[in-house]
């Protein structure tokens, strides 16, 4: 055990005692630093600390011993445990706060996103071309190039002379693309594009006959211009399937290792310490156990089994809490009952205000959800299920309420997830709070939807039950927050900065009476979301005693101006006491 002489100054009792004398002790040894302390492995001082601690919400610096937080205190505190041994991290007067903790992603979709080209920004086809022939150079003959994002809309040099029907035409990019074969989804995820090479490896020609509910796009001759609409992707994607099954099972699990890497790279340069999966197989949670072992899983993660097929016994067997040093934890369940808005998937009690005929889609069966929900309450695991409008919402509580009521012993605490909790019932709001049912939500799927709740919803439903966190807090909820990634990008700070102004990228604040407080959105990204994991007393915040997660921003965001929150950059990722990123 460490030497720890301050580590009960937080304990309140005492705080008054000690904090006198440590002063008349200080004064009494001048500024020497106390000679019975042993120096520590880290020391993070001259910033602003904020600990989402309320028994101590801000200090100047940390002291780190081992994977753990020793001390949390002013700079002369800290100062005294700097010996020639220990790392110094000077904030400079930078912010460190707890790790971020994301609420709900999809670990594995960011690797394999990380290794393609992201379209998002592509504002030419020149551009995109560009991109590609880059991506060329850097690959063997005859490899797959992929990406994701590109929109026609945002491409400024399309015109009738290089595309059909408003979609651009192969021709640029099948010419920086000989030898590779080019596979580009859009950013709807609607449409796909295929290079010339593709389209053969796919078998794709003028005679190739059109599939049901998707179109081949033709140009006036009759011949394929390389996009594929709705179904018609499952043609061009023929390239991929036949490109795969020329892969070894060696080729195919180095592939994933990679992309696990890849992952565990792209979240921790985000200043994310530990991730929540939202849902996995046993055989990826059994490679994370090996990514944990190898050291190639370097941020903590979380994961929630996917929910198909599961029984009491495998579930008790592979029940993992804390694996390798608090990296990996399997006690959830995933589970689906609806769509997403966008599409008009999400189930709603009263029919799309832009489409009468549709109530949205029911996608998992509720007598399985609550035999799940059963077996998840007997055998220790909580369940997450996505649920985003309010009749997926308002079934999911009535099932959550019976499973409770079934089980009075084991119901409080029990935290149960909602993933998502978009779109609630104003009636089903405070069950929330009173069941201890926890909405895991996303805010910046807040502002990205935005421009299409109220057309979708109508100005009722939108006003009073679309993203209402303040009125959830008020039931006495606890609120998760992260990004689904990657169906947004994994950024925390985006995130955050849609949690305290709810302003989509163009127009007006979405409802920003429903806005967080910047305390209450910190928390949101930290504590709340480690709570949801039963992991708060270990980590989600700056606390003596828990595990040494922490992330030091460029610009105090608790009270800079809230346009400049979005420009704030992560300068270090520390997990477990070891510096993991460094910008
Ligand atoms: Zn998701």
């Amino acid at each position: 055990m460490p030497h720890r002489p301050f580590s009960i100054v937080f304990s309140p009792p005492f705080t008054f005692f000690l904090i006198i004398a440590f002063v008349s002790l200080a004064s009494g040894i001048g500024c020497t630093p106390a000679n019975d302390v042993e120096p520590a492995s880290m020391v993070i001082y001259n910033g602003k600390v904020v600990t989402v601690d309320d028994t101590m919400p801000e200090a100047n610096g940390i002291v780190i011993n081992g994977d753990r937080i020793d001390l949390v205190g002013s700079n002369t505190e800290v100062e005294a445990y700097i010996g020639p041994e220990t790392k110094v991290i000077d904030l400079q007067g930078n912010l460190a706060i707890p790790g971020f903790i994301e609420g709900h992603g999809h670990f594995m979709g960011i690797g394999s996103n990380a290794l393609n080209l992201d379209l998002l920004d592509a504002t030419s086809w020149q551009g995109v071309a560009d991109m590609v022939a880059t991506a060329v150079s850097e690959a063997q003959p005859g490899q797959l190039i992929e990406g994701r994002g590109w929109h026609q809309e945002k491409m400024g040099d399309l015109d009738e002379s290089n595309t059909v029907r408003g979609f651009p035409t192969h021709d640029v990019i099948s010419e920086v693309s000989r030898e590779n074969p080019v596979i580009l989804r859009h950013a709807s995820g609607h449409a796909t594009f295929g290079n010339a090479y593709a389209m053969e490896l796919a078998s794709v020609d003028r005679n190739t006959m059109q599939p049901e509910g998707g179109e081949i796009i033709l140009n006036n001759t009759g011949e394929p211009i390389g996009v594929f609409v709705e179904r018609a992707s499952g043609v061009i994607n023929r390239a991929r399937r036949n490109m795969e099954s020329r892969m070894t099972d060696d080729d195919r699990s180095a592939r994933t290792w990679h992309e696990m890497e890849l992952a565990s790279q792209e979240v921790i340069s985000k200043g994310i310490t530990s991730f929540q999966d939202a849902g996995s197989g046993w055989s990826t949670i059994e490679m994370f156990k090996r990514g944990v072992d190898e050291d190639a899983l370097q941020v903590r993660l979380w994961v929630m089994v996917r929910g198909e097929n599961l029984d009491a016994e495998t579930l008790k067997a592979r029940r993992l809490i804390g694996y390798g040093n608090h990296m990996l934890t399997v006690r959830a369940i995933k589970l689906a009952i609806d769509g997403a808005l966008g599409p008009r998937g999400a189930w709603l009690l009263e029919p799309y205000s832009d489409e009468p005929a549709s109530s949205g889609h029911n996608t998992g069966d509720l007598v399985e959800i609550e035999a799940t929900a059963n077996l998840a309450i007997e055998n220790g695991y909580q369940l997450c299920v996505h649920a985003i409008g309010d009749r997926g919402n308002r079934e999911v509580l009535d099932i959550y309420e019976r499973t409770f009521k079934a089980h009075p012993e084991k119901a409080p605490g029990a935290r149960f997830r909602i993933e998502h909790a978009q779109h609630i019932h104003p009636d089903d709001v405070p069950r929330f709070g009173e069941l201890g049912v926890i909405p895991a939500m996303q805010a910046v799927h807040c502002t990205s939807d935005a421009p299409w709740v109220t057309p979708r919803l109508g100005v009722e439903r939108a006003g009073n039950g679309a993203y209402v966190w303040q009125d959830l807090m008020r039931s006495g909820a606890v609120i998760t927050n992260g990004t689904d990634a990657p169906v947004e990008r994994v950024d925390p700070i985006a995130s955050f900065y849609s949690s305290v102004t709810r302003k989509p990228t163009t127009g007006e604040a979405f409802y920003p009476e429903q806005a967080m407080s910047r305390t209450e959105a910190l928390r949101s990204y930290t504590l709340n979301n480690a709570f949801a994991a039963y992991e708060d007393h270990v980590k989600g915040s700056i606390t003596v005693g828990k595990l040494a997660d922490i992330t030091i921003l460029d610009q105090d965001i608790m009270t800079i101006p809230s346009e400049q929150i979005k420009d704030a950059k992560v300068l270090y990722t520390i997990i477990g006491g070891r510096v993991l990123y460094q910008r």
